[in-house]
């Protein structure tokens, strides 16, 4: 979406010159914000993991367009090496880390019979564990105030899923997380807050095996009071919002992003 801009109006959000990390940084909504960070002057730090078949070069062409700046690492949020290499990579290249997206995430699908040990620990090793090592590796390397921002779903954030009881569990863990966190790191001047989406369509969602798929996908539309799922700019921008001077005295909240589909009261 493209607005008029007015040569000399100068933005008040704060985030001119700021540094974020961005873990899950190569596809959907991690590089819808990577973007929306370039636009509005935010340095961005990006983990992409390899074994996935997204191009972070395409992201820092796009960001590079735009007149930003970023870097891409590879990034294993399972290890806590590797999420402490991503932030001190803000501090070796930038010489400071402002901002944290804990945006990495894994979804699959599993019925109660199937989630053996292993099922269940590699999922919440991403999805709950990563997020937790994320913000730990950001906050020391973080000198000032800042914004860490995780992203929960529906799925366990608001909603039951069946056969994603681990995914589910690990988005109602991230909540607490991210409560508790805010709780700890407020005598930093250090905001935490949740992102709760609904449906957007990303490489997750359109996945038919794991998720819902395209056809499962245009089927929830009618389910949504807004008649469409989400694009992933969607979803970034309302992290915008949490990252910079927008969102200075809200910390500990969650924020749904689904196009209302959680208030609508049901048929
Ligand atoms: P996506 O699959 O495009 O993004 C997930 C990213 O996490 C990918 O870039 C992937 O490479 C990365 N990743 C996976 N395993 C990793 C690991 N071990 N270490 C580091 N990175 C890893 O899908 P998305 O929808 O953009 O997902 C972003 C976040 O949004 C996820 O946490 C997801 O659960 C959440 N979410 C998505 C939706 C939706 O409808 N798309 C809804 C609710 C929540």
């Amino acid at each position: 979406m493209e607005h008029e801009t007015y040569e000399g109006l100068r933005r008040d959000d704060g985030l001119a010159g700021k540094v974020a990390l961005i873990t899950g940084g190569a596809s959907g909504i991690g590089r819808a914000l990577a973007v929306a960070y370039a636009r509005a002057g935010v340095r961005s730090v990006l983990g992409y993991y390899p074994a996935d078949p997204h191009d972070p070069d395409e992201v820092l062409a796009e960001v590079a367009e735009l007149g930003g700046d970023a870097i891409a690492v590879q990034t294993d949020v399972r290890s806590y090496d590797s999420v402490r290499a991503l932030a001190e990579t803000a501090i070796e290249r930038f010489g400071r880390l402002d901002v944290a997206v804990a945006g990495a995430g894994i979804l699959r699908r599993a019925a109660l019979a199937d989630l053996d040990d292993a099922a269940w620990d590699d999922l919440l090793a991403v999805d709950l564990g990563g997020v937790m090592r994320t913000f730990r590796a950001a906050a020391a390397v973080m000198t000032g105030p800042g914004a860490m921002i995780a992203v929960s779903s529906i799925a366990g954030g608001v909603y039951g899923w069946d056969d994603h009881a681990h995914y589910a569990a690990a988005k109602s863990g991230v909540l607490g997380l991210s409560r508790s966190l805010a709780v700890e790191l407020a005598p930093r001047g250090i905001r935490v807050n949740a992102i709760i989406p609904g449906l957007i369509e990303t490489p997750q969602s359109l996945d038919p095996v794991n998720s819902l798929g395209p056809e499962g996908l245009r089927a929830s539309e009618a389910a949504i009071p807004l008649r469409r799922v989400g694009r992933p700019d969607e979803v970034a921008r309302v992290i915008r919002f949490l990252s910079g001077d927008d969102s200075t005295f809200v910390t500990g909240q969650e924020f749904l992003v689904d196009g209302g589909q959680t208030i609508q009261w049901p048929a």
